[in-house]
């Protein structure tokens, strides 16, 4: 497993858990024995002190496990060891996956800290797991197996071992741990800095103007006639894109780019520290070495290098999206010589509405929050050849919380949880998690979406904008490799282990089938009329979608570059303003603004570390994946099950390379993510429906 990252929430938004000392503290009792043992923490319970049981049984699991491996007598084998290691891997993954999500999604703040500090045992029983030398050396001493999935297992494993550091002496393992500890500490609360501050700037009502009816709905003004509006997504998101009183914006724009600053500062330069001297104990340069080693990227260097093609293919056609909008901006106001950042959104909406004569707000009225889900979940069920049907009578973590069970005709592959919309004290992102992972023949793999959508209130229909659907395809994408790849002998071998610079791919394959008519028009429907979506504004739709598509690219390649940047020079001598400065002046053409600290909530500086190029990364191998289906009938030929079987079903049973070489019969290649780069305000190469 990744030495650097729990796989726990390999996705949008990772919890970049590495792991800690277990807390000198002795656990509470755990409540009586029920009759079965519950196999998930809320089925032990709703009290912290449920959890603090159920976290305590799968430690205590994985000790007796590590105490049998290492009794064997006599030769090694696949059996009495790497069996028995994935046994304490697979009750500790557990243990700190589900402590995981009920930090993120807990229904009381006393849960979710609890959920917080048993999130770092856990990490830190891990982390011991990794570094525990006896159990190495048995793993080692385990002759290479027949079956090739589970040599690659062992293999990978040990690796990880070496890469740990569990060949250092004692002292320095001990330091290992006491920085691993350090890095789990200071990323839990530079996340939870950034959940627990939600900010809001008050606007007369009369500012209002722009934005959809629904919006103005449910944003009614109090007595004095002022509306409050928020720095979470559903809120802050649509007033930055709609509204026209440009005081708004800039207000709420400051206030979202200030989230969890000052804060934060410390945090972070506590968690770059930590990763900075970890990464020399381990002989690396930088952390930035040391998390790439054992990725699809292998190096900075050749991360550069990527970097620098994909810049390649953009800059041009980015230049020429930003030209374009400044001169549609200088029509309306000539005194702007470059566009405020806060600003951009709403300018590049408004552009778009004149040059694709298309209003996204037209298009949200067919896709209530209701409708796309049942048509996300049908879709996947079509593509990848599985039944997915709504299952009663689970226990959740919250009454709004919806379960389903994923089925391949009559065998059972799996079991989600869809946890939607936002509420009070719940993680503010979209994310994915494995809750468990599958075990042939003795467990199935559960995994949940926390997102935070429109809807889920009466009266609200939940209105979504397309991007919001797109990510609901993106991570419905994540849920499906769980699933489908959590099929093998071992809990390592399931989707979430395989290379992390690999994850985003199968992602965001899926978000390109929300371009294509025939996949669409089975779900979106106006919420009144329950018209189909015109073809018409289907296609204008997809016609604007294709703007601005390379400064979107252009900002993630900042992304990218600021993580590695934060991530490649000595932690005491960065200012993390400056750094984000340079990186957002490098690939934006908008005005920096200098309240801008954005890092200070920007989530994936913990989760992903130095790694965020690898959205960019599987941008590229996605659209590579995609452009193998035949555009004029994207569902119902063979390649998607050719795809489910090749890319997604293997798991972490081969190298991620290995499997973008089988589907695609080559290596990958920049050709087209150029030319989807370049699609640009033409009609999608997709428009084109497929059977049902
Ligand atoms: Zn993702």
């Amino acid at each position: 497993m990744p030495r650097t990252s729990s796989p726990v929430r390999a996705h949008c938004r990772a919890l970049w858990i590495a792991a800690a000392l277990l807390p000198g503290a002795a656990f509470a009792a755990a409540p009586p024995a029920a009759a079965a043992p519950a196999v998930l923490a809320w089925e032990a319970g709703d009290t912290p002190a449920a959890l603090e049981g159920w976290v305590k049984q799968r430690l205590q699991r994985a000790d007796a496990a590590v105490a049998r491996l290492l009794a064997v007598k006599g030769a090694r084998s696949v059996d009495n060891t790497l069996a028995v290691y994935d046994e304490a891997y697979d009750a500790l993954y557990d243990a700190q996956a589900q402590s995981s999500v009920l930090y993120g999604v807990g229904a009381t703040k006393e849960l979710r800290d609890k959920a917080q500090a048993l999130t770092q045992s856990a990490s830190a029983a891990l982390t011991a797991l990794n570094l525990n030398p006896e159990v190495y050396r048995a793993l080692a001493a385990v002759p290479a197996p027949a079956d090739a999935g589970v040599r690659h297992y062992l293999e990978h494993t040990l690796l990880e071992y070496r890469l740990a550091g569990v060949d250092k002496d004692a002292a320095t393992r001990a330091r290992i741990k006491a920085l691993q500890d350090k890095i789990t500490e200071r990323g839990l609360a530079f996340e939870r800095a950034v959940h627990d501050d939600v900010r809001s700037i008050s606007v007369d009502q009369s500012q209002l103007g722009g934005l959809p009816q629904d919006f103005l709905d449910s944003h009614k003004p109090d007595a004095s006639g002022k509306v409050k509006i928020t720095t979470d997504p559903p809120d802050a998101y649509p007033a930055l894109k709609f509204a026209d009183n440009e005081d708004l914006r800039h207000r709420l724009w400051l206030v979202d780019h200030q989230v969890a600053y000052p804060a934060n500062t410390d945090n972070l330069r506590g968690l770059l520290e930590a990763r900075h001297e970890l990464a020399h104990v381990l002989g690396f340069a930088t952390w930035a070495d040391f998390a790439m080693a054992d990725q699809m990227i292998g190096s900075p260097a050749k991360l550069k290098e990527f970097l620098k093609q994909v810049d390649t293919a953009t800059r041009e056609p980015g230049a020429r999206e930003d030209a374009a909008l400044l001169a549609f901006v200088q029509q309306k106001n000539p005194a702007i010589q470059k566009i405020p950042a806060a600003d951009a959104r709403y300018w590049q909406e408004q552009y778009r509405r004149a040059k694709f004569n298309f209003d996204s707000q037209s298009v949200r009225p067919y896709f209530p929050y209701p409708a796309v889900e049942r048509g996300v979940l049908d879709t996947a069920g079509r593509l990848f050849h599985v039944q997915i049907k709504p299952v009663a009578g689970l226990k959740t973590w919250h009454p709004s919380v919806t379960t389903y069970e994923v089925f391949d005709g009559s065998r059972k592959l799996g079991t989600i949880y869809l946890d939607m919309h936002p509420r009070e004290g719940k993680d503010k992102w979209f994310s994915t998690s494995a809750l468990n992972q599958g075990v042939e023949g003795r467990q199935l793999p559960r995994g949940a979406l926390v997102c935070n959508f429109p809807g889920g209130i009466a009266a609200d229909p939940g209105l979504m904008q397309y991007g919001d659907v797109v990510v609901f395809l993106h991570e419905f994408g994540h849920l499906m490799h769980h699933i489908i790849g959590g099929q093998h002998r071992f809990a390592g071998q399931g989707a979430f282990n395989i290379e992390g610079d690999f994850v985003e791919a199968p992602s965001q394959m899926l978000e390109e089938f929300f371009h294509d008519y025939g996949v669409l028009s089975t779900f979106a429907r106006h919420y009144q009329t329950q018209q189909v979506l015109p073809r018409e504004l289907y296609e204008r739709m997809t016609r604007a979608d294709t703007y601005p598509r390379s400064s979107d690219q252009l900002r993630q390649l900042m992304y990218a570059t600021a993580s590695l940047n934060y991530h490649s020079a000595d932690p005491a001598q960065l200012n993390f303003d400056a750094v984000w400065k340079e990186a957002f002046e490098r690939y934006n053409s908008t005005a920096y603004n200098p309240g801008d600290h954005f890092w200070a909530s920007f989530t994936h500086l913990n989760g992903y570390s130095s790694n965020y190029y690898t959205y960019v990364l599987d941008k590229v191998i996605a659209l590579d994946f995609f452009a193998q289906f035949d555009p004029h009938k994207l569902i119902g030929l063979p390649t998607g099950m050719r795809y489910r079987h090749t890319v997604l079903a293997p798991g972490a049973t081969r190298p991620a390379g290995a499997l973008v070489h089988d589907f695609l019969g080559r290596d990958m290649s920049l050709e087209a993510y150029r030319k989807w780069l370049l699609a640009e305000f033409e009609p999608s190469a997709t428009a084109s429906s497929s059977a049902r």
